[in-house]
């Protein structure tokens, strides 16, 4: 349990829908590039992380892949190439499928 009050809603955290529902809103960006050595890193962009805790989302995102990963300057980056898998776990974790742009 936490104490913390949701400045959005008033609401305590625990309880708001706050996050559920900015899920809705985010139009989410997906796409792989080489790195050094010819690695691939996938790249999710487009979430506002004022709404949206992204070091709770990657973490989500790298025990679901089983990739590393990190969450920098609004953006996502996970190691390897996860477009074939990236949508069913984003919308699984609520974000909605038709928001998502995998390129
Ligand atoms: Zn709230």
């Amino acid at each position: 349990m936490s104490d913390e009050i949701c400045p959005t809603c008033s609401l305590p955290k625990d309880i708001c829908r706050c996050q559920e529902l900015a899920k809705s809103e985010q139009r989410i960006k997906v796409h792989v590039e080489k790195r050094k050595w010819g690695r691939e890193v996938t790249l999710v962009s487009g979430i506002d992380n004022r709404e949206i805790s992204l070091s709770e989302l990657v973490t989500k995102l790298k025990n679901r892949l089983a990739c590393g990963g990190s969450a920098k300057d609004g953006i996502i980056l996970l190691m390897g190439d996860h477009r074939n898998r990236i949508r069913e776990v984003l919308t699984t974790l609520g974000f909605p499928s038709d928001n998502i742009d995998i390129s």
